[in-house]
């Protein structure tokens, strides 16, 4: 039976006295994947600070709950206890080795800079590697703005599929309907102006890609 993971109802959020998100209803349940799809500037990244907690936005109505636990006023290293990135200790080094082998990472990077000279192929593996070592119980990536190369696509959708199982989900900001071709998606949320206007299956990745956003715009804003 499927369990909820994270329950988001009537969220608005802003930053700066500036409302951001107007009335925000979300609910994912656990072994999900969830997109989110939206012109410039109508709050998804906003959406996904708020989730882990970024110190720089301010709940001001609505709440947040994860797993059954009330996380609005949460701070994000409290929240980080909760949503989880569960280090597991034994065995890292050897898991490791082995997922930057299967991610094609040379070994050397695991002794430079975390995201330091690295280019946009390699930052992407950089961060589906930690993805897949920390583990979270809800992945927030943010795409939108990464180079959109054939090979960053491939990493990232090769990546999720590998992270995703029963007991976490995952939530997914971008246009790229490639991502999603390897990725079976339950969810597509359309983010305008801080309100979610139209929700459906995968298909509505395609159909925005082709029609944009002006068919919402004209019948719902
Ligand atoms: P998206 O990711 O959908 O492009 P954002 O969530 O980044 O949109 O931003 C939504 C709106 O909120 C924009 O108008 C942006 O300028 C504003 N905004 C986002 N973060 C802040 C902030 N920290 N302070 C002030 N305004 C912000
Ligand atoms: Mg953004």
């Amino acid at each position: 039976m499927a369990e909820t993971l994270l329950e988001i109802h009537d969220l608005h959020a802003g930053a700066a006295d500036r409302e951001i998100l107007k009335g925000i209803d979300l609910t994912i349940q656990k072994g999900e994947v969830h997109v989110i799809l939206g012109p410039n500037g109508s709050g998804k990244s906003t959406l996904m600070n708020v989730i882990m907690g970024h110190p720089g936005y301010q709940v001001t109505e609505g709440s947040l709950t994860f797993e059954g636990k009330d996380i609005t006023a949460l701070k994000t290293t409290a929240r980080q206890a909760i949503t989880g990135k569960r280090e597991r200790i034994f065995g890292f080094r050897k898991e490791l080795k082995e997922m930057m082998e299967d991610l094609q990472i040379d070994p050397s990077y695991s002794e430079r800079y975390l995201n330091v000279g690295f280019s946009g192929g390699e930052k992407k593996r950089n961060e589906i590697l930690q993805l897949l070592m920390l583990r979270p119980k809800l992945a927030l990536l943010d795409e939108t703005d990464s180079g959109l190369d054939v090979d960053a696509v491939q990493i990232v959708s090769r990546g999720v599929s590998k992270f995703q199982n029963g007991d976490n989900a995952c939530l997914i900001i971008t246009h790229n309907a490639r991502i999603l071709d390897k990725l079976k998606v339950d969810r597509v949320h359309v983010l305008m102006q801080g309100r979610i206007v139209e929700e459906g299956g995968p298909e509505l990745v395609e159909q925005i890609n082709r029609d944009g956003f002006g068919h919402i715009k004209e019948t719902t804003v």
